[in-house]
């Protein structure tokens, strides 16, 4: 027997519709290379996105056209993430990171039509135009005071292909599984594969993270995690439903003055970023004396947070919650709340909690597995693959085949290792193709790393295997020094004792000027083992 209910379609036209009726004059702030405080509203932002829709159907668009974006945090950002989605285009946002061979390949892959640029990146455009084989102009993302001297062809102002077209727009009655918006992940290894997100996955996520993170017309969002990226962890759907205040970084995602000020100026209470992000804010409050009295809750993920980070923030009153995900799930998959009871722990032992990846988020299942696929258990203590399902989990790449996806029974391998403990907190260890195993036992790198970060004269660190005579595999600590300080490398793996597993502690330390990342800030494990590829024990 079917249920009697509406069955109206989830679609991000629905978030934009719903935003404009009830939260239209919820403010939107931007920093853009024109302007320090852009200031506009959710209704202004969504009549642009109507104008750009007009403006898109004039450039011949069809259904289903890939658009793409290299842009930062801003309000036109957003604008074209609901005029290009709702219109019935795919909005393919890249990351303006990535090496120029990326960007050909992701571009042509995509078969993005036009290219819609900020003028910081017209440079990285015009050095790989010549092989972009199906963009057939480029919209730069400024007013025409503002456009650069270009060499891109076909080159065209944002304000003025919007400037006379009508704010109405007759938006499509779209099915809720048609593809709304495109990102490609950075991988290590092998070409970028892109992640095609449906409005219907967009719209539960968006769901499911609101109801996990509660945003709401009393929050300020502060999104320092780029809108190239995962869709801002989704942040910006999640904003509009909620009629959320955002504010917007743009060129300034990595500046500590600059997100301090934003945050006191605005009364940012709830912001998301990598932990590089909240290092570098941290570092600014420190020499400054500065403090963020409005910012109460931060969500951390991405990467592992450090302890030293974690208890630096607690300092300024700001929880970090850490989240997990990746783009293949939309990406948030756990979030990290303490129960109850964990608050009357010892801090010490809370601090083992928090910095774990959390629980699950409604409507995602995961389960660990050994090598053949069985099943772990969930005791805190042993780690397995992370496998993870759900609505908003990709099941193939674009333009792969389903059955070419590898999905062990319909799970999504996540690359990740993990484990899961009784009350369901999950921590991941490593990465499958990162794990150091030594004497046949695995180490877990990312505990090492946090263990030495904890020390004051590391700025950053990253532990690889390296070959060993006795044991096949032993970490080699990677550090990056603090300016100013010369840590002995005795010292610091003395400072590990009692912080980790004796056999844990690495052989050997080397201090470096720079540890290589990939595009989207993680360290590049594969570029630091080929870096120390001739390292003997
Ligand atoms: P991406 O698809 O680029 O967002 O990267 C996803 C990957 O980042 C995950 O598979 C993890 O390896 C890593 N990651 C994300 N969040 C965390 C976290 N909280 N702790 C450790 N690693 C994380």
């Amino acid at each position: 027997m079917l249920g009697e209910m509406m069955g109206d379609s989830l679609t991000i036209t629905s978030i934009m519709k719903f935003a404009n009726r009830v939260f239209a004059d919820t403010q939107i702030v931007s920093v853009t290379g024109e302007n320090p405080r852009h200031r506009t509203t959710f209704g202004k932002a969504f009549a642009r996105a109507g104008k750009l829709a007009n403006a898109l159907a004039k450039l011949g668009c069809a259904q289903g056209d890939r658009i793409a974006t290299l842009a930062w945090n801003d309000y036109r950002h957003f604008e074209l993430y609901y005029g290009i989605s709702c219109a019935g285009f795919v909005c393919h946002t890249i990351n303006p990171r990535l090496f120029a061979e990326q960007i050909i390949y992701i571009a042509n892959h995509a078969e993005d039509q036009w290219l819609f640029v900020d003028p910081d990146f017209v440079p990285i455009v015009e050095q790989v135009q010549d092989q972009l084989t199906h963009v057939r102009g480029y919209i730069l993302l400024c007013d025409e005071a503002n456009m650069p001297q270009t060499s891109l062809v076909n080159a065209m102002c944002y304000e003025a292909i919007i400037a006379d077209e009508p704010t109405e727009y007759d938006w499509p009655e779209l099915d809720e599984n048609s593809a709304s918006s495109l990102c490609y992940t950075s991988g290590t290894t092998g070409n970028p594969k892109g992640v095609l997100y449906s409005h219907r996955s967009t719209v539960l996520h968006s769901m499911a993270a609101n109801a996990t993170v509660a945003l709401s017309p009393d929050e300020v969002l502060l999104p320092v995690v780029p809108m190239f990226h995962v869709n801002a962890w989704g942040m910006v759907y999640s904003a509009a439903a909620t009629g959320t205040k955002l504010v917007f970084p743009g060129p300034k995602m990595g500046d500590g003055e600059t997100l301090s000020a934003l945050i006191n100026e605005e009364k940012v209470s709830f912001a998301l970023g990598v932990p590089t992000v909240w290092l570098a804010l941290v570092d600014y409050l420190d020499q400054s004396g500065s403090t963020v009295e409005s910012l109460c809750k931060v969500l951390v993920g991405g990467a592992a947070c450090p302890l030293s980070l974690m208890k630096a923030m607690d300092r300024y009153n700001v929880w970090m919650h850490v989240v997990w995900g990746m783009t293949e799930m939309s990406p948030l998959g756990t979030y990290n709340d303490l129960l109850p009871w964990m608050h009357e722990l010892p801090e010490e032992e809370q601090y083992q909690y928090r910095l774990k990846a959390g629980r699950l988020i409604y409507g995602v299942e995961m389960r660990i597995v050994d090598e053949t696929g069985n099943e772990l258990a969930w005791d805190g203590k042993t780690s397995g693959r992370l496998l993870v399902r759900g609505p908003w989990v990709c099941k193939s790449y674009y333009k792969v085949k389903e059955s070419d996806a590898h999905l062990p029974d319909g799970w999504f391998d996540t690359g990740d290792v993990a484990t899961i403990d009784r009350y369901g907190y999950m921590q991941i260890t490593d990465r499958t193709k990162d794990v150091i195993k030594s004497g046949g036992e695995w180490i877990s790198s990312i505990d090492v790393e946090n263990a030495a970060m904890g020390h004051p004269d590391v700025a950053e660190a990253a532990v690889i295997g390296v070959p060993h005579p006795k044991w096949t595999e032993r970490p080699l600590l990677v550090v990056v020094k603090r300016p100013g300080s010369a840590p002995d490398k005795k010292d610091l793996l003395n400072f590990l004792i009692g912080k980790i597993a004796k056999w844990w502690i690495p052989e050997d330390c080397v201090f470096v000027e720079e540890i290589p990342h990939t595009a989207t800030g993680k360290v590049s494990k594969k570029d630091l083992r080929e870096q120390f590829s001739d390292y003997r024990y």
